[in-house]
């Protein structure tokens, strides 16, 4: 299962990043997720959940803000909004466009107690 390698991944930044304030418990994991990601928020959230039990971070809030996905259209030569992947371009109805924005995840904050 995708989402539980990247719970996993997830936990591993969290452990690292935590490291330096032992003792300190994590009371919110804020994470950016592309809407080109392909990360099913829901699964992930459960993945988390279980993943980080018996860590600094067992029971902490998972916050997630969306990343909205944007495309280069080599048509129009100018950046477009994307809704999906293998979305046509909303200008031109091209297929020629490049994602550029929206297919990253990533740690974007922890909140420590
Ligand atoms: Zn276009």
């Amino acid at each position: 299962m995708h989402e539980m390698s990247l719970a996993e991944g997830i936990r591993g930044i969290v452990e690292e990043a935590t490291r330096a304030h032992s003792g300190r418990r994590v009371d919110a994991v804020v994470l950016e997720i592309g809407a080109l990601a392909a990360v099913e928020v829901e699964a992930l959230s459960f993945c988390l959940e279980v993943v980080l039990r018996g860590t600094v971070a067992e029971g902490a809030r998972i916050e997630i803000e969306a990343i909205p996905g944007a495309g280069w259209c080599m048509q129009c030569a100018a950046t477009v909004p994307l809704a999906a992947l293998c979305d046509a371009c909303p200008q031109c109805g091209s297929y020629q466009v490049q994602a550029t924005a929206g297919t990253e995840m990533r740690v974007k904050a922890l909140e420590l107690e």
